[in-house]
């Protein structure tokens, strides 16, 4: 990196001219779900087919391994009160993890199984949106087989005040990264059933959101390539930061590119972090990378202000 016309230029730009990629850890075989620990300074994330949870410390540099045998988890995300919330594709579930005791939150829909929840984010009223494609029951070295049960790959809305959950989206293929604009207008979701078959999508959809809970309206994105969108986030200036095979995606929220950062191995997920949260976490396959941004998550940013405008 380096040369300005790679990452942006003027008031367009997201990330310095100077930053640079970083690896940071390598070791794992498929890296996703990152989320940034505050008052751990680290990183956590999964590796799915070893069936692993690791983490990096900023204080040490060094890698750990946080879990063995934890069920298949994929994305994870902070809750409202900085709990790890995170997908399982071994329990096809919702769970919490604090402090090392793993609890479920929602496994099932109408009665029957979840598929394999794979994106998890937490809206500012705490409601847990997350997808449900079925890669955790059908790839064998990504959970344990098993069939679908509700007959569909969702998006789901789940109050854990009213124990209700609700099926917001049910016309992507294989939904898989999720994330809402800054003011929670809008939904987006990527589909990746490119994955599964050669014309399928590699495509992020998007939704209106009304009344808090129900999404109308959809319509494609962006189409994002080489590889899939599986996993991204948006930043306070309603830019998405997606995966891709060859690196970081960054679109403005009318779809143009904004910026690419190119990274050595295919983008599983990423994620904001850091002490100011400009810094881009990027689980890429067998590594976590990071680079120096100048912009921050979405849903952080409107967590910060929703909480000083508390009385
Ligand atoms: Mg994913």
């Amino acid at each position: 990196m380096g040369q300005d016309d790679e990452v942006g230029t003027g008031a367009d730009r997201v990330i310095d001219g100077t930053a640079s990629l970083e690896r940071l850890a390598t070791g794992a075989s498929w890296s996703e779900g990152p989320v940034w620990l505050p008052k751990a300074r680290r990183v956590r994330w999964s590796d799915i087919p070893g069936d692993r949870i690791l983490e990096y410390s900023l204080d040490t540099g060094t890698l750990s391994v946080y879990g063995t045998d934890v069920g298949f988890t994929n994305g994870r995300t902070l809750d409202l009160e900085g709990r790890v919330v995170q997908c399982s594709h071994g329990h096809r579930r919702i769970e919490r993890d604090v402090a090392g005791t793993v609890t479920e939150v929602v496994a099932s829909y109408g009665g029957v199984r979840l598929n394999s929840p794979n994106d998890v984010v937490v809206a500012l009223d705490g409601a847990l949106w997350f997808t449900d494609p079925a890669y955790g029951i059908t790839s064998p070295h990504e959970g344990y087989p098993g069939i679908e049960e509700y007959g569909g790959r969702f998006v789901f809305r789940h109050d854990e005040r009213t124990g209700t959950t609700t099926a917001v989206v049910t016309d992507v293929e294989d939904p898989n990264g999720l994330a809402f604009s800054p003011d929670e207008s809008l939904l987006y979701v990527s589909d990746t059933s490119l994955a599964s078959r050669p014309d399928g999508n590699h495509h992020i959809r998007v939704y209106d959101v009304v009344e808090g809970h129900r999404c109308v309206n959809g319509r494609v994105f962006a189409t994002v390539g080489p590889g899939v969108p599986d996993g991204f986030r948006v930043d306070e200036r309603g830019n998405l930061w997606t995966s891709a095979l060859d690196g970081v995606h960054v679109l403005a929220p009318d779809g143009a590119d904004v910026a690419f950062v190119p990274v050595p191995e295919k983008v599983g997920n990423l994620c904001f972090g850091g002490d100011d949260g400009r810094t881009l976490f990027i689980a890429a396959t067998t590594s976590l990378y990071s680079i120096r941004t100048s912009v921050r998550d979405a849903a952080a940013v409107a967590r910060a202000r929703q909480a000083a405008s508390r009385p």
